[in-house]
């Protein structure tokens, strides 16, 4: 096995889960009745303790000696059995999932937290456990009651594994255009078509693998409408349960990546022989919608998933800096050298990434408590608020913190010089890791689209003015009589008022016909509503601190409070004001980009 580089811990997880959102809130609610704050505790540390122990040293092999395809087979690095079986013993499959079906019914933010450790830990290795639960969820939910009894338990408890297939060679953004088939055969469809990029899509951690394929029938209308949604398993399933014949599905290969290379991306071909079985889910012709319901889970991973790469990356940064022993302050002329914690730039650098980290923290756990508050809140209109926010800040969530922990990998790097380009160390698996995250799931301008084009208007703009109107509350109530912290609520509430000047411009470009400013500006928009969003639940997270400062219950959370104010200025600071650059880019209605020729490109 690999080096173990899991160094992070979970001091702000803890403050973010008790102090900021009071997680101890989701016990009021029926569905988590039967749960105690001690049981969130004891998953969690559980969950820390086997990320740390059993799942980071396999982080290594699955960079190293990756996956590999022979013969139709793929397999997984030796070291991912073992993590696997320890992951199964432990129940993770199915922590948040539906009891009914041996799930643990765990509140979605308590799940997504231990989610968080075992990311950090190796993600590639998760993207196998993922999907199982993942295509489950939507079996449970669309599925009939046979496909339900047939497929759900063994998909929650990590028996059998699963693969999305959307991506086709020629569809990638456009999943509205999917060509593979399916025509009716009695009970089943047959299906066939070429599947590519398809995570998990073959490998031998479980001896089935059940997909899910988005196809078209037979005679569909073109277009969103005719596309509908398989369970197409590996192997077929007989009615009492056990395993059958092949499914005529077979892997044709797996891509060369420049990162992930522990997770199989596999090409699938359904159909080569003309005897693919494939289960409708649902109605026909809903394929899409029902697949969008995993897509926006999956769009809150990825912002989860950089929480977690940001987390273990900058706990090996710090402790690197605080040992390498380089250069001469700037400025000084005594020769002194010191460890390159000390320098200035070093130190900006190691606070890009703690600002961020947990600032995306921030808004990730945010919007999982909404996301347990849409599903489980006793009051209705309770429910129907906490779904609009969360759908307001999915695109935020996926395209700023993917976008951001690319930055941080780059910092990452730097901070540890030469070593940092080395494989000696892990910074630079993470940086190739975490790439993906920016591409999937709806590339970050389909986010940014989808911020402007949906979510702005989303329930007659109700969801966006509700967001405006806390962040205006939380400057009139707590910011004004806060003197110590005047200048960062000043500085929040000019770029929301520069966020709002936007959001009319692109009501009148709407109302003047000039909708193409949009795309061009699409991108730095969503980046200007995330950094008033983050700054504004930083800066709730610096009034906790500066309470708690009043007395604090040791010298350890003394410095976590004092730490927590530093790391908000400087969020506010460094990274809040790019709202005005941008701002002022968008104003400027610059349509070079258009209007340059392609022949001169
Ligand atoms: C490692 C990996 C794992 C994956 N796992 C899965 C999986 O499990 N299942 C699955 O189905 N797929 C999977 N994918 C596919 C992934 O979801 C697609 O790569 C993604 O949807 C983008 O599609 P594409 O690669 O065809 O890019 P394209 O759609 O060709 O996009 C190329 C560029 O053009 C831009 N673009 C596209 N359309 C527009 C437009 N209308 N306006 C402006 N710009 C546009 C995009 O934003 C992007 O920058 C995976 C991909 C990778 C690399």
């Amino acid at each position: 096995m690999g080096q173990n580089f899991f160094k992070r811990d979970d001091r702000d997880v803890q403050f973010v889960l008790k102090e900021q959102l009071n997680v101890a809130q989701l016990l009021e609610c029926d569905a988590y009745k039967d749960f105690t704050t001690e049981d969130f505790d004891m998953i969690l540390s559980q969950a820390m303790k086997i990320a740390a122990n059993d799942v980071a040293p396999t982080f290594q092999d699955g960079d190293r000696e990756g996956c590999h395809f022979e013969k139709g087979k793929v397999t997984v690095p030796k070291s991912f059995h073992q993590a696997w079986k320890v992951y199964k013993e432990g129940s993770w499959f199915g922590l948040g999932l539906n009891p009914e079906y041996g799930g643990q019914g765990a509140p979605v933010l308590i799940t997504e937290v231990a989610m968080e450790f075992f990311q950090s830990a190796n993600f590639p290795f998760m993207c196998f456990t993922g999907m199982g639960p993942g295509n489950g969820g939507m079996i449970e939910n669309y599925g009939t009651q046979k496909l339900k009894d047939l497929f759900v338990q063994k998909m929650y408890d990590g028996t059998w594994g699963g693969g999305m297939c959307l991506t086709e060679p020629a569809v990638g953004s456009d999943a509205h255009m999917v060509s593979a088939k399916a025509i009716p055969d009695g009970e089943y469809y047959r299906i066939s078509g070429t599947k590519i990029f398809i995570t998990s899509g073959e490998h031998d951690l479980t001896e089935n693998i059940i997909h899910l394929v988005i196809a078209r029938i037979e005679g569909a209308p073109p277009g969103a409408k005719g596309v509908s949604l398989f369970v197409v398993p590996k192997i077929r399933v007989n009615d009492d349960g056990s395993l059958g014949e092949p499914n005529d599905v077979a892997c044709i290969g797996i891509e060369h990546k420049m990162g992930l290379n522990g997770s199989a991306t596999c090409a699938m071909n359904f159909g080569e022989n003309g005897n693919c079985r494939g289960y409708l889910v649902g109605e026909p012709g809903m394929g899409l919608a029902y697949m969008f319901q995993m897509v926006n889970l999956a769009r809150m991973a990825v912002g989860l998933e950089s929480v977690a790469f940001a987390s273990n990356i900058y706990a090996n940064c710090l402790a690197y800096a605080k040992e390498r022993i380089q250069g001469t302050p700037y400025g000084t002329k005594d020769g002194r050298r010191v460890r390159i914690v000390e320098h200035t730039d070093i130190r900006r650098m190691l606070m890009n990434i703690k600002a961020l980290a947990e600032g995306m923290r921030a808004l990730v756990y945010k919007a999982y408590l909404m996301e347990d508050f849409s599903k489980a809140h006793s009051d209705p209109e309770e429910r129907k608020k906490a779904h609009e926010r969360l759908e307001l800040f999915t695109p935020l969530v996926k395209a700023y913190c993917s976008d951001r922990i690319y930055e941080i990998g780059r910092d990452g790097i730097q901070i540890l010089g030469g070593y940092g380009f080395t494989k000696e160390y892990p910074i630079e698996q993470y940086a190739r890791d975490c790439k993906i995250l920016s591409i999937w799931d709806g590339t970050n301008y389909v986010q940014a689209v989808d911020l402007i084009g949906r979510k702005l208007k989303m329930s007659g703009g109700r969801a966006f003015q509700g967001w405006v109107d806390e962040v205006t509350e939380f400057i009139a109530s707590t910011g004004q009589a806060n003197d110590t912290l005047k200048e960062e609520m000043a500085l929040l509430s000019e770029a929301l008022q520069a966020v709002l000047g936007v959001v009319a411009k692109y009501d009148a470009y709407k109302k003047e016909g000039r909708i193409d400013l949009v795309p061009l500006t699409a991108t730095r928009f969503l980046d200007c509503v995330a950094e008033v969003a983050v700054a504004h639940l930083l800066l709730e997270q610096a009034v906790i601190a500066q309470r708690k400062l009043a007395s604090p219950a040791n010298e350890g959370d003394k410095s976590f409070y004092e730490g927590k104010l530093e790391t908000v200025r400087y969020y506010v600071k460094n990274f809040l004001p790019q709202v005005f650059g941008r701002v002022r880019i968008i104003s400027l209605e610059d349509t070079s980009a258009v209007l340059i020729k392609e022949e001169s490109l």
